[in-house]
């Protein structure tokens, strides 16, 4: 089976360009501190960096610029890649997705399912517009959503001070939507950081930045799986390589604070007709048979197959093969211990 290179990064960046604190070039310096090879950014409502030429190699980071798109209400919030001009402001979210979809952009759905109503500062920005049948892709797993979706009044302060710690899972609601979608289409699922490192006010002159950027790049982490090596050399050429894999599924999500999950693959091989691979991202036509292959990082304890999100085979071994059970959405959860570790794309064997 061919190689395919893996490049780790972070998605779903703020900089000073909106709310966020960090400077691109502090950013970037942070995010090749510890490890990382991409950085997506995504100010809201500006892609100014972008005409300013920030897009390409810096020391070796790979980075891409889009943008974060809101609704009136502020609600239904897109993340808006490979395009150069902004949609207009003041539209509805199945209209904003549908304009960048047609203008040649990559639309990710960000945090789809936020819920929380402790703390009137802190509202949900859920994704409401499912009827839009243009976006690609969704975020499965929004570290700084998930930090907030656990905040209350009591726990806030011991939440500040260790932001990692409440970021255990996507929720089954979120991965059962994606599969339910799946289905039906390829809906490519991301990571998002979305970091911002918001400084809060706790007492007096004191405050505390709420998940720094070194911080937030060591959580949700999205792995892309590239056909070639990315050319180090030409800024644009490698960015199209990165989203033609981000675009085709060939991605999965890890939570660093948990482990290292580079070298995790998830395929699958033909079992009647010979040597054909499928990658995670591929849509099999009805009536295929293949057989999934799992390969898991060390650090990695026990790895489920699920089937239209319910669990059809399981391991504990470093490698694992499970034959397909006719049409469906299979992909893989991996979990180190009790915590949630890693999450594939699927690979989907459609129904006749
Ligand atoms: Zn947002
Ligand atoms: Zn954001």
């Amino acid at each position: 089976m061919k190689e395919l290179h893996e490049l780790v990064g972070a998605i779903h960046i703020h900089t000073t360009f909106s709310d966020g604190t960090g400077h691109y070039a502090d950013v970037i310096r942070q995010a090749s501190e510890v490890g990382l090879e991409f950085l997506l950014f995504s100010d809201h409502n500006t892609l100014e960096p972008k005409r300013m030429g920030r897009e390409g190699f810096h020391n070796g980071m790979l980075v891409g610029i889009g943008y974060e798109i809101n609704d009136r209400d502020l609600h239904n919030h897109l993340l808006a890649f490979q395009i150069d001009d902004e949609v207009c402001n003041g539209l509805d979210p199945v209209e904003y997705t549908r304009r960048v979809v047609a203008a040649g952009g990559w639309a990710v759905v960000a945090h789809p399912d936020e819920r929380r109503n402790r703390l009137k500062e802190f509202p949900p920005y859920p994704w409401t517009a499912w009827e839009s049948n243009d976006f690609q892709a969704m975020e499965i797993w929004n570290a700084l959503s998930e930090w907030m979706e656990k905040l209350t009044q009591h726990n806030k302060f011991w939440l500040y001070l260790n932001p990692r710690r409440s970021v255990t899972a996507p929720t089954q609601w979120t991965l059962e939507k994606w599969d339910q979608l799946n289905a039906g289409r390829r809906v490519v699922g991301t990571g998002g950081v979305d970091v911002h490192a918001h400084h809060y006010p706790i007492w007096r002159n004191l405050s505390v930045v709420i998940f720094p950027y070194k911080v937030q790049f060591r959580s949700i982490q999205s792995h892309v799986l590239l056909e070639e090596p990315p050319d180090k050399n030409d800024g644009a050429s490698a960015l199209r390589q990165l989203f033609t894999a981000l675009r085709s599924g060939r991605v999965f999500v890890s939570n660093r604070y948990v482990g290292d999950a580079r070298g995790f693959r998830f395929w699958a091989e033909d079992e009647k007709n010979g040597p054909a691979v499928y990658q995670m991202g591929d849509r099999l036509p009805a009536g295929s048979q293949v057989r999934f292959e799992v390969k898991l990082p060390a650090e990695a304890t026990q790895a489920i197959l699920l089937k239209d999100s319910k669990p059809v085979g399981r391991c504990r071994d470093d490698a694992f093969k499970c034959l397909s059970e006719g049409p469906g959405v299979y992909r893989i959860e991996v979990r180190k211990g009790r915590r949630a570790f890693i999450y594939s794309n699927p690979i989907v064997i459609e129904a006749a």
